[in-house]
């Protein structure tokens, strides 16, 4: 059950990172790796992320999660701007917005116990002081997420890929957050486990009513849990739609490039849609092409692309795109 204050609000953020320019370190530069993003996320629905490698979309992630501090714009999340706090007074928040990890693996400590793993966050931040308690809260968490009382006195890589990645959403849960930034939690999975996971994310967020920021390079994979969905790419979301606009309606011709690489279950929609195949490679986000940054791969682009750049604007009730053809 989703209300309409939203539980985030990204406005404008951008985050550059400055290149070379040291001793070896080659001619500087500056990687516009998110340029300007704006989307909110309502307490209860889940906001998928997409975009290719080096779109922009973990490092937005990242700025949220304040593990990057934004060039600028603003986050506010539960009210509060985060780029305007210290680390002191973002300690509460931090606490408030978790992370599910692509590859949990490299997250979970090998040389703790899943036991311990959970433990810890519950005692480190007093969240349940007592050792007795905290035993029977990391059985719950356990129960959660699937995993048996006796998974808690497994090592790591004592677990599969499937198990471990549940590991690491009990340890997110053990926070108690309100948002969750799930960062390509099922990329590194095969794909029957990355069913089960999604659905298990699904169930979390009704049981607990979670907020999710679902990152992930593919549309195919954010299609069930998303309410709405932004497209990103060279650091700029070209798209913005609610779950259905987007898939069954896109109007930007990158999405429309993605959506062509992942098959429709419905033939009648498949035999409609148009199939546009991408061109060349995704620029680098130092040197980012004039006007539109997708016009040298756009294939309907026209001469004016390379010169205007185009604001994500609202082309139907809730549908932005940023195209200047749309
Ligand atoms: Fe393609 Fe031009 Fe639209 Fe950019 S503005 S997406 S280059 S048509």
């Amino acid at each position: 059950m989703t209300d309409e204050r939203p539980l985030l609000e990204v406005r404008d953020l951008v985050k550059h990172f400055h290149v070379g320019g040291g001793l070896f370190g080659g001619p500087a530069g500056v990687v516009r790796a998110v340029d300007g993003v704006s989307f909110s996320l309502r307490r209860g629905e889940t906001v998928g992320l997409v975009g290719e490698s080096g779109c922009g979309k973990t490092t937005t992630g990242r700025c949220i999660l304040q593990l990057e501090r934004p060039t600028s714009g603003e986050i506010v999340f539960e009210g509060r701007d985060l780029t305007k706090l210290d680390d002191v007074e973002l300690r509460p928040f931090r606490r408030r917005i978790q992370v599910i990890f692509q590859d949990p693996y490299s997250s979970l400590n090998p040389r703790m116990t899943v036991g311990q793993i959970l433990a810890e966050p519950l005692a480190v931040h007093g969240i349940v002081p007592e050792r007795a308690k905290r035993e029977t809260r990391v059985r719950e968490l356990l129960a959660h997420v699937g995993l048996l009382p006796q998974h808690a006195h497994r090592y790591p890589h004592q677990l599969s890929g499937g198990q471990r990645q549940r590991v690491g959403i009990a340890r997110a849960l053990a926070m108690e957050p309100s948002l969750i930034v799930c960062d390509e939690p099922v990329s590194a999975l095969d794909v029957s486990i990355q069913a089960q996971i999604i659905n298990l994310l699904e169930d979390l967020q009704r049981e607990f009513g979670l907020t999710y920021l679902f990152i992930a390079h593919d549309l195919s994979v954010v299609r069930h849990i998303s309410d709405h969905v932004a497209v990103m790419y060279l650091g700029k979301i070209v798209e913005l739609a609610d779950r259905k606009s987007l898939y069954d309606d896109p109007l930007h011709p990158y999405t429309k490039a993605l959506l062509a690489a992942v098959p429709i279950p419905d033939p009648e929609l498949e035999a409609r849609r148009e199939h546009i195949v991408l061109r060349g490679e995704v620029p680098s986000p130092l040197r980012p092409p004039s006007g539109c940054v997708f016009h040298p791969r756009c294939p309907i682009a026209i001469e004016r692309c390379a010169r205007e750049v185009p604001e994500l604007r609202e082309i139907r009730p809730g549908h932005g795109a940023a195209c200047i053809l749309a």
